[in-house]
């Protein structure tokens, strides 16, 4: 083909694969519009994740009729005017490309009434055509409608992830202004229910409090410092609410959210030595510097900043963190020794519940609860010869063919995944002596929810009542003596991880889950007759070899390795 220019239409919709890659594109370029423009009450609703319908009204300054126009066309803005302007930006958006990109492949309607006319103006555009323009009476503000987005661009459409992820991502983002701007009053629909409100008082706590619970959000520890010009605050979780993941961790830099793997380890920083390997706290973070001394022009989506001196944000936000966690935890939490259980003589496997998987730590309260479990079987004859446990977390045996270190918690996370998946639809259950009361998020309860059925054919037996309201009434029997909240929360927790498992994969990742609770835990004493029993059921395992999750659960060191390495046979 010869070289040709392309055609305005191409052009923008190709500029457009950019800036809207998916709904929640689309969510915040006009939430980032809405802010721009003094809203302080700004209302988001969707209809099939935002395929259907995305609608953004909000009650800012709104667009002068005579301009109307001008704001759905490339490179129209009304925020930047000069390369100076560029240098130090103080609005969220500044690229006059978002509106422009919508339209181009969607149906769009954008009405709008400036603060200082009487009247508003309507535009209707479809695949970037004006089909429509006229006078309209509104309120001041504008609202805009966003219909059947990608209809003219099949091959981005494909490529949606399930509506589930996405209406998830839709409101985390919510959130995330939610909480920046808790001085602007926030709603969300989606699929008709209302599943964020927020007041726009101000307070932050109040927003952590509709996101997490009020719980949670009542423990939060503020912070609060700086280092030179650069201002760090927010609020971070104390150092017994953690998370498996890092998707609590929010940083906003002058008012914007930014993704930022270095800022989000300097968070982590601050935390150092005190979280357990594997645990995440919640936190949201407000950086805020003169805008001369970040680059926001360097992303698209402009969710990436440059940072001129990047070092120095670093350490502001690790020594923030620090300095808040120091000042409201007491100093005798940190001693390791308060999460080592050894057990004395006992010929029963023991739960530690103040382990990995806990959303808030209940050691406290539990300790009570342990030791209920059934004895492993007795092992028959047996390949490996049992040698002892090492550091209360490795067992050490012999075999024909060498040594093996065999990981206690890995291995018995093999052994109750296997246990779990013989018993097959028949679940062994455990009906509580009273029941638990649940309270979780919106987008919580919504996984939940989704996953209900799932969770009581596998020996749960929960009940929603009332919204984001769950009521626990069994627990797998293999989870007897762990708290069953903790034991909830860490389960939703996984859903979140998960883009969208197939249905198959769900409950083999549930099992593996409820498994990874119920197992030994590292650093617990084991009699020799576990330890025995261990080794012998891992023995009789499918997949000896790796826990549910892929990790080692065995390392060997041959014969033919240890000959070699002491210099008996052959040379190195
Ligand atoms: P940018 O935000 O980068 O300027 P957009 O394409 O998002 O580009 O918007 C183009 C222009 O339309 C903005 O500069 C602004 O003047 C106007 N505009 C868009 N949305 C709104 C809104 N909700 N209220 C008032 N003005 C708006
Ligand atoms: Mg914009």
């Amino acid at each position: 083909m010869p070289i040709a220019l392309l055609s305005e239409e191409l052009r923008s919709q190709i500029a457009a694969g950019e800036v809207v890659e998916r709904p929640v594109s689309v969510v915040k370029e006009l939430v980032e519009n809405a802010l721009d423009a003094g809203a302080n009450h700004i209302q988001v609703r969707i209809i099939d994740a935002g395929l259907s319908l995305i609608e953004v009204s909000d009650n800012g300054e709104g667009i002068p009729s005579g301009e109307i126009e001008l704001a759905i066309t490339r490179h129209a803005t009304s925020k930047l005017h000069s390369t100076k302007d560029l240098n130090e930006i103080q609005s969220l958006g500044f690229r006059g490309e978002a509106l422009a990109a919508i339209a181009s492949i969607s149906r769009f309607t954008l009405k709008s009434r400036f603060h200082k006319a009487e009247e508003g103006m309507e535009i209707r555009i479809e695949a970037g055509k004006v089909q429509k323009l006229q006078a309209t009476s509104s309120p001041p503000g504008s609202t805009i409608r966003v219909e059947d987005l990608f209809f003219n661009v099949p091959a981005r459409k494909k490529f949606q992830k399930s509506e589930r992820s996405e209406r998830g991502r839709i409101y985390d983002l919510l959130v995330r202004y939610a909480l920046a701007r808790a001085d602007v009053r926030f709603s969300f629909e989606s699929e008709g229910k209302y599943r964020l409100q927020s007041s726009g008082n101000g307070d932050q706590r109040e927003v952590l409090a509709n996101i997490y619970d009020a719980k949670i959000a009542k423990r939060m520890l503020p912070v609060d410092s700086s280092l030179e010009q650069i201002k760090v605050s927010g609020f971070i979780s104390p150092l017994d609410i953690s998370k498996a993941n890092r998707s609590a961790i929010n940083l906003f830099v002058n008012g914007r959210w930014i993704r930022d793997v270095a800022l989000s380890s300097a968070v982590l920083q601050g935390y150092r030595g005190m979280l357990m390997v594997g645990r995440f706290p919640l936190a949201s973070i407000f950086v805020d510097l003169p805008a001369d001394q970040i680059d926001v022009n360097v992303h698209p989506a402009k969710s990436e900043i440059h940072f001129q001196q990047s070092d120095m944000v670093f350490r502001a936000v690790q020594g923030a963190v620090k300095k808040a966690i120091m000042a409201h935890t007491p100093i005798q939490k940190f001693d390791p020794k308060l999460r080592w259980h050894p057990q004395e003589k006992n010929t029963t496997l023991n739960f530690e519940t103040a382990d990995q998987d806990v959303w808030l730590d209940a050691s406290s309260n539990n300790l009570s609860n342990v030791g209920n479990q059934a004895p492993l079987p007795k092992s028959e004859i047996s390949l490996f010869r049992l040698v002892g446990q090492v550091g209360q977390t490795y067992i050490v045996a012999e075999a024909p063919d060498g040594i093996y270190l065999v990981d206690q918690h890995a291995a018995h996370e093999r052994i109750l995944f296997e246990k779990f998946q013989s018993q097959g639809k028949q679940m062994e259950s455990q009906i509580l002596l009273e029941a638990v009361q649940v309270e979780l998020n919106a987008k919580e309860s919504e996984d939940l929810m989704s996953q209900l059925g799932l969770l009581n054919s596998i020996g749960f037996q929960v009940e929603n009542f009332g919204p984001q309201h769950f009521v626990i009434r069994a627990i797998p029997s293999l989870l007897i003596g762990s708290d069953p909240e903790a034991a909830l929360r860490s389960i939703v927790e996984d859903f979140e991880e998960d883009e969208q498992p197939l249905e198959s994969q769900q409950e083999a990742k549930l099992i593996a889950r409820i498994c990874k609770r119920a197992a030994v835990k590292g650093g617990q004493f084991l009699s020799s007759e576990e330890q025995q029993a261990i080794l012998s059921d891992l023995e009789n395992c499918i997949s000896p070899r790796t826990c549910p999750h892929g990790r080692p659960t065995m390392i060997h060191l041959s014969v033919d390795v240890l000959e070699k390495q002491f210099g008996r046979k052959g040379a190195r």
